[in-house]
């Protein structure tokens, strides 16, 4: 069982405030807050979306984001980059978590998006099969499909 499964289950102290973003205040952290409807990582999608040229207005869940339409993309490409995004977001916003969480490190969501920005620019072009993506087009914005 994974880290966050479990994390889902535990239970928290009377009058411990689960959510550790400080904006937030809600009681509980389970996996679709913390990564999705909380409103310190909304901050962080709300950029994404614009960055990916989508509109995320009516994905209300994690599900839901793998399940936008493909023709809201405008090729196999930009699927695939976007996919990268998406997942260094998530790893970004659980590492700034877990930073806030046990090393008492606060990031604000630009320091959070200059990682998903290097994090999907080395795994699109090192782990993707992408060794022609350059640097400007992920740092453009939108991000230019080449
Ligand atoms: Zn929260």
């Amino acid at each position: 069982m994974d880290g966050l499964a479990v994390l889902n289950r535990l239970p928290s102290r009377a009058g411990e405030k689960r959510c550790c973003f400080a904006t937030c205040g809600s009681n509980e952290e389970t996996v679709s807050h913390l990564l999705w409807q909380c409103s310190w990582p909304k901050e962080v999608w709300n950029f994404v979306q614009l960055w990916c040229d989508l509109d995320l207005a009516h994905v209300l869940t994690i599900s839901d984001l793998f399940s936008v339409s493909h023709a809201s993309f405008k090729s196999a490409l930009h699927i695939k980059i976007t996919h990268a995004v998406a997942l260094s977001t998530f790893w970004a916003i659980w590492k700034a978590r877990n930073d806030r969480s046990f090393n008492n490190k606060i990031s604000s969501p630009d320091v959070v998006l200059e990682d998903i920005n290097t994090i999907s620019f080395l795994w699109i072009k090192n782990r993707g099969n992408c060794s022609f993506i350059k640097w400007k087009y992920l740092c453009s914005f939108p991000f230019v499909v080449p």
